[in-house]
């Protein structure tokens, strides 16, 4: 009932110049009953606006949305069923609670303008904020109280009508670190309690990595790659997914009779060829995937440029040829600045040079 599913969804805006952007191009996905899904990508990809369609904020440009088997938008028929018959809940970044009503009726609101029973609407609300870990703030007022709890009166105002999704648009980002983990840890438990599926939408890949099931990595309004956080992780399809998801070093590399060198180095890489390897590429590898030792075992020789003492390791840059490289390693492993060193790469990846057009492009899509 509650699986979503867009099928070949754009959305194009005009722009104050009197040009357009292509918001989201061409969207094919399905969203199954009960998952917690997330929207992963930079600012200005065309998550907020792929949310706002699915909530009945924004009409299409083209394609279909269904929420079940009942059709909710498609551009082609000019059907369109406004959010408040959509049956879905949604909290925003700005926690957008009102000032002037206290948590009670800030929390009924969405039942009032339903027009329903005096007692069904307590009833609800005070079940909502037992949810919400709220009870007993019913006559507070949002400025007295700390943003994880003005964050979930917006959860709880969210939930008051059993809504069977829920969509929920960077709702952490105006929290603190510590409270941002923790109220991660809520959203989960709220929807083992009440079952209901999550669409998140996030630009924090820890984030979309700790609560998802399945996550969808997008970039300039197109889908680069959904699967779990697993796959996506250990098995990016292309480098802008791999640096997406977490430290990466991309180094230039170039084959030269069937080895792959660092411009400027003359010491092949002690890597295997991969199938497809052009001319000139890039190798991705992550920093604490990398082995740095003072001995010679077989690795790439390189130098230490620079030494970070770090919470959790020691970051050595290192370079190679014309090219300088993170390593993450062990406090036990100490070398100074200037010395030698040898370099071996766990699950280094290759894949083709990126114009620099895509990031200008990505610049100008920022939203400011
Ligand atoms: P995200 O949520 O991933 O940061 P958005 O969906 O908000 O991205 O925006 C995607 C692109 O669409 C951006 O280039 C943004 O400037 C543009 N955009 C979003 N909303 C509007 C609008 N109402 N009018 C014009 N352009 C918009
Ligand atoms: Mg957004």
């Amino acid at each position: 009932m509650s699986r979503i599913q867009l099928k070949g969804v754009s959305k194009v805006f005009p722009t104050r110049s009197g040009a357009s952007v292509a918001a989201v191009k061409d969207l094919d996905l399905v969203i199954e009953e009960g998952e917690c899904f997330s929207f992963l990508g930079p600012s200005g990809c065309g998550k907020t606006t792929t949310l706002r369609m699915i909530a009945g904020f924004e009409d299409l440009s083209a394609g279909e949305i269904w929420l079940g088997d009942r059709a909710v938008s498609i551009k082609e028929r000019n059907l369109y069923i406004p959010p408040e018959q959509r049956g879905l809940g949604m909290v925003f970044q700005s926690f957008a609670v009102w000032p002037h009503l206290n948590v009670f009726e800030n929390v009924a609101f969405p039942l009032r303008v339903r027009d329903l029973p005096r007692t069904d609407i307590a009833e609800a609300v005070a079940q909502a904020l037992r949810h919400t870990d709220l009870a007993g703030l019913e006559g507070t007022f949002p400025a007295d109280l700390s943003g994880g709890q003005q964050q979930r009166i917006a959860l709880a105002r969210a939930i008051v009508t059993k809504p069977r999704v829920m969509l929920l648009d960077e709702p952490l980002s105006n929290l603190d670190p510590k409270l941002r983990e923790s109220m991660r840890f809520e959203i989960k438990e709220l929807q083992r309690k009440l079952n209901f599926t999550i669409v998140f939408v996030t630009h924090d890949q820890a984030e979309a990595m700790a609560l998802s099931d399945r996550m969808l990595v997008m970039d300039l309004g197109k889908v680069q790659q959904a699967d779990t956080p697993e796959a996506l992780y250990n098995r990016p399809a292309s480098r802008f997914v791999y640096g997406f998801l977490g430290l990466s070093n991309f180094t230039d590399v170039e084959l030269r009779g069937g080895d792959l060198y660092v411009p400027g180095s003359k010491y092949p890489l002690p890597m295997e060829l991969p199938a497809g390897a052009a001319r000139e590429g890039v190798m991705a590898t992550r920093p604490n995937e990398i082995t740095l030792s003072p001995k010679d075992e077989g690795g790439c020789p390189a130098v230490v440029v620079k030494r970070l003492y770090l919470t959790y390791c020691i970051e050595y840059q290192a370079r190679v040829g014309d090219q300088t490289l993170r390593v993450h390693c062990p406090h036990s492993i100490v070398l100074e600045e200037g010395r030698p060193c040898f370099l071996r790469f766990k699950n280094p990846r290759w894949y083709p040079r990126e114009s620099g057009r895509a990031e200008i492009e990505r610049n100008e899509r920022q939203v400011i």
